[in-house]
């Protein structure tokens, strides 16, 4: 039987909560057919850590660069120059996360909004994909494409919206991430009959680690790893009626494409 390849496209390895185990948390990804990962950075800091963290291991690793919004009231003018500069690094194949958040709200709206639309004209600039966090201001968060020409990918990670919401991305032009969190029976019930039928062309799969591991699994800790994408692949699969398999393969050209590699 063919090998599945999985393609994390958003994990948070720089989370303190992999510093002690990193080096077994790769390992048990790559022995679980995790073939690729993309570690998120949330701060210009957060890139460097990346960076550092993939040096040896370019083959298997990619990352994103930017300002997350939960950090927008710290981001200026300067910071623009600094993610030009890390985006130089071969690794850095996306500008991100950046997005709205109006759930947490840690940084104030028109603070995120600017340092969002900086992010989307850097991207631009530089020929490289968003990476987009959105949760609780789909409205807002359209509003920042108004009368921009979107010349690059542009993935919004870890869709937990409605039908409506999905398909206005999708008619944008835009790619969809899915985590665990459909895996929840509750909090991801909404999304089951739009899973059943969307069009799987631009959809990637992604484990958001170490947040938002698969309700389905009883681990000690709590703590999600790469490992567990398998959980989100057999979900849609199951949901779309076709074998694992396809699906992983599906997910796995999609991501290839989404990142230009
Ligand atoms: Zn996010």
């Amino acid at each position: 039987m063919k090998q599945n390849s999985y393609f994390d496209i958003g994990a948070n390895l720089t989370h303190e909560s992999f510093d002690n185990d990193f080096m077994t948390v790769i390992e048990l990804a790559k022995l679980n057919n995790v073939k690729k990962i993309c570690i998120t950075s949330t701060s210009i800091e957060d890139t460097k850590v990346s960076l550092k963290l993939l040096e040896n291991d370019q083959e298997f690793f990619i990352t994103t660069c930017g300002v997350h919004p939960h950090y927008a009231d710290t981001f200026e003018e300067s910071n623009i120059d600094e993610i030009k500069k890390l985006s130089k690094h071969p690794a850095v194949k996306a500008i991100g996360e950046t997005g709205l958040d109006l759930n947490r709200n840690y940084s104030r709206k028109e603070n995120q909004i600017f340092c969002f639309k900086s992010h989307i004209e850097v991207a631009q600039e530089l020929n490289l994909p968003l990476f987009l966090h959105q949760r609780d201001a789909h409205k807002d968060f359209m509003n920042c494409f108004n009368h921009i020409n979107l010349k690059v990918n542009a993935v919004v990670h870890c869709f937990t919206g409605d039908k409506k919401e999905f398909y206005e991305y999708l008619d944008k032009g835009f790619w969809i991430g899915f985590t665990g969190w459909i895996c929840d029976p509750i909090r991801g019930k909404h999304m089951i009959d739009l899973i059943a039928n969307m069009p799987l062309d631009r959809i990637m799969i992604e484990t958001d680690s170490p947040y938002l591991l698969p309700k389905n699994l009883k681990v000690k800790g709590r703590r999600n790893e790469p490992q567990f994408i398998v959980e989100v692949a057999k979900k849609i699969a199951c949901l779309q009626k076709k074998s694992l398999e396809e699906i992983s393969q599906i997910f796995y050209e999609n991501s290839q494409r989404f990142f230009n590699l």
